[in-house]
């Protein structure tokens, strides 16, 4: 069975500033080589619709839409956070991010795709219920998890975030949710600063201390993630995927290799084949080092082809 590559062209006009380290290059990054390692020609490429509102409000207060929608400026930058801005193109971005995580979650609940990966911009795992921050808008991952309860009826869902940074709007969209099990791995001490206290028992969060890399990352995958995954059994995998653990990356301090990805995707999808029919949706977080985040991507992406 086929996997998606869902993007949409406004994922490369939204743009925060020159020396932003999320830009649109990152798409190129991760396009460019998926072509230089013979593995662009095996994915089935689709366009990102825009989420409706209802998709939205499924995990955003009305109000924080209204907000952002508001917010949209007609020219120039408009800052959300220090960290976070909105251009004229930011918007329909944003929408069709998370628009394409429920492109994603349509294609493989009908069985029309195995996997897909979401190619797209603004990311979206710091965006809570209520807060757009950390270079996030809406919560991509989050609105494709509900996508799949409410609109096909899946009862138990799984999120995987191994993006450097604590999903913290995630988590605070599915806290106490049963039907939503989170697992993550992030470097703690660092930005936003969450994920050790107060954690719900649908949360499985492993901090991992600047200078960890393969070892202590793979330790808290078999040791944590994969025996809650089990228990959980979820229909559906949803992954954060940020690459900015990578030892390159100029963001954070953990040691991680392009190696790394692989194997953590053959585990996930080993779990997606025994529980999800296979099921796996992975959308782009973080990753700021453009050589390691192409590298990265396309072995998360080979995975799920050879598993496809
Ligand atoms: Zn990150």
């Amino acid at each position: 069975m086929p996997i998606a590559y869902i993007t949409h062209p406004s994922s490369l006009l939204h743009d925060m500033g020159p020396y932003h380290p999320e830009c649109p290059d990152r798409l190129h990054a991760i396009g460019d080589r998926l072509i230089s390692a013979g593995l662009d020609a095996y994915l089935r490429h689709y366009t990102a619709p825009a989420a409706t509102h209802e998709q939205l409000a499924r995990v955003h207060d009305e109000g924080f839409i209204a907000t952002i929608v508001a917010e949209s400026p007609a020219s120039g930058l408009h800052f959300i956070d220090p960290d976070t801005a909105m251009n004229p193109h930011s918007l329909a971005a944003a929408r069709h991010a998370a628009g394409a995580a429920v492109l994603a979650t349509d294609l493989v609940v009908r069985g029309e795709c195995r996997g897909a990966f979401c190619a797209v911009r603004p990311p979206g795992h710091h965006a809570g219920r209520n807060r757009a921050m950390g270079f996030c808008l809406f919560n991509n991952v989050a609105v494709g998890a509900a996508h799949a309860i409410h609109a096909h009826g899946i009862e138990r869902v799984a999120v995987i975030d191994f993006d450097v940074h604590h999903g913290n709007g995630t988590e605070d969209i599915f806290t106490d949710d049963p039907r939503v099990l989170m697992v993550s791995t992030f470097q703690h001490p660092l930005y936003p600063y969450s994920g050790t206290e107060s954690v719900a028992a649908n949360m499985v969060n492993i901090p991992l201390a600047a200078g960890s890399g393969s070892a202590a990352f793979r330790d808290a995958v078999r040791d944590h993630w994969l025996p809650a995954l089990e228990r959980h059994r979820p229909d559906i995998l949803y992954v954060s995927a940020g690459f900015d653990a990578h030892r390159e990356d100029p963001l954070a301090g953990l040691e991680l290799t392009e190696a790394d990805y692989a194997w953590v995707t053959r585990e996930l999808v080993a779990v997606a084949h025994r529980h999800a029919h296979g099921r796996i949706v992975s959308t782009l977080e973080g990753g700021y080092a453009l050589s390691a985040l192409g590298r990265s991507a396309a072995e998360h992406i080979r995975e799920m082809l050879v598993a496809a």
